[in-house]
């Protein structure tokens, strides 16, 4: 049998201070996990990883207006409040922090918090505004928040990227004293990422979307094995997924795992992140593996 505690839910920024206030008076450390909700394992695993670092753990879900383009699914973004509750209490979270878009942005979305260069290529350039978004409400919900340690995902990889280069060269002394954690990806049985948008997809395209992860392997296989062209291990990758005709391929690279740019051939030493996104109907996904080269 299991009890659940009741995880108390605060939605707004003086509220969310005064616990921190308390927290602090009792000496205990804070940990964070900015989310989206409509959680899953991947987020309950960094909900598990902050509970065994700190006393205090506030799970923030604000599904971020700002981060979408036009013709994203900010609307039809899964949202169950209970639901997320009940993962929260599982995993051993202290609160969680649900702002409506108005109480973080009671003026309206006015200033924007831009990162140059890791923000320009792959996610970025598909989705123009989508990194400014990220950055500057993750900005405002460390604000809010005032953590010591931040836990993110590597499934998100060119976010995690994107939120290192936010924070080192904040302003904001709140903001860049924040320690930044990244998390392994939890997967599905069957290799799928976890994502809240897997709910989107039929029984159809569910069975048809680890190929993105096969693809993936694929490639991490041929690096351990010696391959080092970056054109060799992305259409090693392209071919995989075009056995799947349903998919429509946004991006399948082999790239440096700091700048996320290509090299034509990976050497001793490099990390490499193999990264995809394909859109299946209506949903889109992505999905990365880091390896490093040996030898
Ligand atoms: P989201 O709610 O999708 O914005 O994700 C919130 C945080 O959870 C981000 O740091 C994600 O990278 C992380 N996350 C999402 N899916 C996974 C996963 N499958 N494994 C680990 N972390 C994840």
């Amino acid at each position: 049998m299991s009890i659940k505690r009741d995880i108390p839910v605060i939605t707004t920024v003086a509220e969310m201070h005064a616990w921190v206030a308390n927290q602090r008076s009792l000496g205990h450390t804070i940990g964070c996990i900015p989310t989206m909700g409509y959680l899953h394992d991947g987020h309950a695993s960094l909900i598990r990883e902050a509970s065994a670092r700190h006393q205090s753990v506030v799970i923030s879900i604000f599904v971020n207006p700002t981060q979408f383009g036009p013709s994203e699914d900010f609307e039809r973004y899964p949202r169950d409040l209970d639901r997320d509750l009940s993962v929260v209490a599982e995993a051993d979270g202290s609160i969680v922090f649900a702002p409506t878009v108005d109480e973080m942005y009671p003026n309206g979305p006015q200033s924007t918090i831009h990162v140059d260069g890791v923000t320009e290529m792959l996610e970025g350039a598909l989705r123009p505004t989508h990194f400014d978004g990220v950055a500057t409400v993750v900005s405002l919900l460390f604000e809010a928040m005032l953590p010591d340690e931040a836990f993110f995902g590597q499934k998100d990889l060119q976010q995690t990227l994107v939120i290192r280069r936010m924070v080192e060269s904040s302003p904001i002394a709140a903001v860049r004293r924040v320690k930044i954690t990244i998390m392994p990806t939890q997967r599905e049985a069957d290799g799928l990422a976890r994502s809240s948008r897997n709910v989107y997809l039929t029984k159809e395209e569910r069975a048809l979307a680890p190929a993105i992860h096969q693809a993936l392997i694929a490639a991490v296989n041929a690096i351990t094995s010696g391959e080092r062209s970056r054109e060799v291990l992305e259409a090693l990758m392209l071919r995989k997924l075009q056995t799947v005709d349903r998919f429509t391929i946004d991006y399948a690279v082999a790239v440096d795992a700091q700048t996320l740019l290509p090299k034509e051939t990976y050497d001793q030493d490099d990390t490499v992140a193999l990264c995809i996104a394909a859109r299946i109907g209506r949903t889109r996904l992505i999905d990365n593996e880091l390896i490093g080269v040996t030898g």
